[in-house]
């Protein structure tokens, strides 16, 4: 692998060998005082990002700083994007100096292939527009695996601003590689116009589209073994696409009651950040059902497996191995 830029089309061995990793480094890590590998020690990693983020740009930060990799942070606002560098400058700029990895976060859609195209170092997409974000839908991945085991064939219902998720996009992907049925629920004004093609490439190899859509989240509840729930991403609206926050709370929140209609075993996913009360109410945010905090722990081992495999790979091996 020499770039991790999209979920399409990653193969299901790709996918398990990552996430077998990012397992892998989680047990060696547990219970240690010092948590360091040397794994990639040498090497650098920069973080460019032209939106804002917590999670994912810190946790880029300390999976590579855990493997010993130096790693540089460039936010947009505070750099020479600023003063009207373009991307390819910028990152040209960067690799000169010798990055080997540059992880990147733009507003754009296709920001990340396009700069695959430009620099000789590996790219992760660490979020492009509407596009992807493929490291989310990993951790996302791996959480599941730990709380249900093996996905095939199992249901996970994805709510909210499909329209505007890259996080969605990433998961329908891999989630299908991995087996997984997937449910759309959303208000008709939050979903793609052309979500019922999206599967057209798809069906055509696989035969299946295992995706359905639908406006009633009470009904999609009961046989799902996960539900995702999504930002709604008013930053990337222009107009109105629901009446109001509580209409959407009313329609589209996952409340006390409606976990109610979850089967017992069924895992509650956010991306963060949420917007409680909203999207999600306080309490179920914070039940044992919810495994918000478990996706932002499994995101850096997730994010160290996918810095090793582009810079240190061999699908052969466990990281600490090697030294
Ligand atoms: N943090 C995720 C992303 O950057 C989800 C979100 O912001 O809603 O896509």
């Amino acid at each position: 692998m020499r770039h991790l830029l999209t979920t399409a089309g990653l193969p299901r061995k790709t996918v398990t060998a990552l996430l077998d990793t990012a397992e892998a480094l989680k047990q060696s890590l547990l219970g240690r005082e010092v948590r360091k590998l040397p794994t990639l020690r040498g090497r650098t990693v920069v973080t460019l990002f032209y939106e804002s983020s917590t999670r994912t740009r810190a946790s880029f930060e300390i999976a590579g700083k855990w493997m010993s990799a130096d790693v540089v942070n460039i936010s947009a606002g505070g750099s020479a994007v600023a003063k009207g560098e373009s991307l390819r400058d910028t990152a040209l700029t960067l690799t000169a100096m010798g990055a080997d990895c540059v992880v990147l976060r733009h507003p754009a859609s296709g920001a990340a292939h396009r700069l695959a195209g430009w620099v000789p170092a590996h790219v992760i997409n660490a979020g492009d527009g509407t596009h992807q974000h493929p490291t989310q839908a990993l951790l996302d991945a791996a959480t599941l695996r730990e709380r249900l085991g093996d996905l095939n064939g199992r249901t996970v219902t994805i709510i909210g601003d499909v329209l505007h998720s890259r996080v969605a996009r990433s998961n329908i992907e891999l989630l299908i590689t991995l087996g997984a049925r997937i449910r759309l629920v959303a208000p008709p004004t939050l979903l793609p116009r052309d979500v019922a093609h999206w599967g057209n490439a798809l069906a055509s190899t696989s035969g299946d589209w295992p995706v359905t859509v639908s406006h009633d989240l009470d009904a999609a509840l009961p046989g799902s073994d996960a539900v995702m729930m999504l930002r709604v991403q008013t930053e990337r609206m222009h107009g109105e696409f629901f009446p109001s926050a509580r209409e959407y709370a009313i329609s589209y929140g996952l409340t006390e009651a409606r976990l109610g209609l979850l089967p017992e075993h069924a895992v509650v996913l956010h991306p963060g950040p949420m917007l409680r009360g909203m999207e999600i109410a306080y309490s179920v945010a914070d039940s044992p059902r919810a495994a918000i905090t478990e996706q932002v722990r499994n995101g850096v081992h997730v994010r160290m497996a996918v810095l090793y495999h582009l810079l240190a790979g061999r699908d052969d091996q466990t990281p600490g191995e090697e030294v």
